[in-house]
């Protein structure tokens, strides 16, 4: 990036170069991702604009965002947003950044439910808003309590659904899981912590960047399983659901600490890269 007559084709190519070398994982997407930010443009227009020279303000400021992520910040760090369910979410260091996989989490749980008539979800640790909301926008039916631990966490998950005006469909509490919850629901979904923490401390650089309170799963990474099923057939209703993200070698464990509660085991949903991602329990 040493002159500054670079069109974006060139400067997506030289910094996405860079970024290869300092070991991000997507730097071409990550290089697009950040120059769009910089320039207001989706990443079709990127395209489409691949010869247009850019500013020299628009040069600096982008040179800065490629050095941070040269630095191994998260991309949605940078630009403060993430996709997910077709959403545009905020996002800060204070939420887990929403994942690709937790979508199938989503979209077992919209399997589950028949919002002819109104449905309540509670949604454990729910970070960004990023569950909540995309439940939410589904369907005028689907009600969801929105907890979590963080006060900061809630804050961002309360701007995003002001953003996408869902505040009627959701209730936000501030709780450590079931801690200031009442009543019943038709599904309680989560996706908690579940990270051994041993494993936390050599994760990728970015994971390191983001909340443990989010991430570290305790020493086995099932601390949250535990936490959540001892308690989740009080605050369900008859024939209700549980449905949780989990890591991909946790399934038998957390099948067991589930039908120990006397939960019933449905299934165990892969994701796409074949791996198991999703466990649904009923209370019968
Ligand atoms: N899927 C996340 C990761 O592997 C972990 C999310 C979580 O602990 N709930 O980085």
């Amino acid at each position: 990036m040493a002159k500054l007559q670079h069109s974006i084709g060139e400067l997506i190519k030289l910094s996405a170069g860079y970024l290869t070398e300092k070991g991000c994982s997507s730097p071409r997407l990550d290089a697009e991702l950040l120059l769009g930010h910089v320039l207001g443009l989706d990443r079709l227009s990127l395209y489409l604009n691949l010869d247009k020279p850019l500013n020299k303000k628009e040069v600096d400021e982008y040179r800065a965002l490629i050095g941070q992520r040269g630095q191994r910040v998260p991309v949605p760090h940078l630009t403060g947003e993430r996709e997910f369910y077709s959403l545009a979410l905020s996002v800060s260091p204070q939420v887990l950044i929403p994942r690709p996989e937790t979508e199938l989490l989503v979209d077992k749980v919209l399997e589950l439910i028949e919002p002819a008539e109104p449905v309540w979800i509670l949604d454990l640790g729910t970070g960004s808003g990023a569950i909540a909301l995309a439940l939410a926008c589904q369907d005028p039916n689907i009600f969801v309590t929105a907890a979590d631990l963080s006060a900061a966490a809630l804050r961002v998950a309360e701007k995003n659904a002001e953003q996408l005006e869902m505040n009627a469909q959701i209730d936000f509490i501030e709780s450590d899981l079931f801690e200031n919850i009442q009543g019943k629901y038709n599904v309680i979904c989560s996706n908690p912590p579940y990270i051994p923490r041993a494993q936390l401390a050599q994760a990728m650089p970015e994971v390191r960047k983001e909340p443990a309170l989010a991430l570290d799963g305790g020493e086995d990474g099932l601390v949250f399983y535990r936490r959540i099923l001892n308690q989740a057939a009080s605050f369900l209703e008859h024939s209700g659901f549980v449905v949780l993200e989990i890591g991909c070698d946790q399934a038998r464990h957390v099948r067991e600490i589930g039908e120990q509660r006397g939960l019933s085991w449905q299934e165990t949903v892969r994701d796409y890269a074949g791996k198991d991602r999703v466990v649904v329990f009923r209370w019968a």
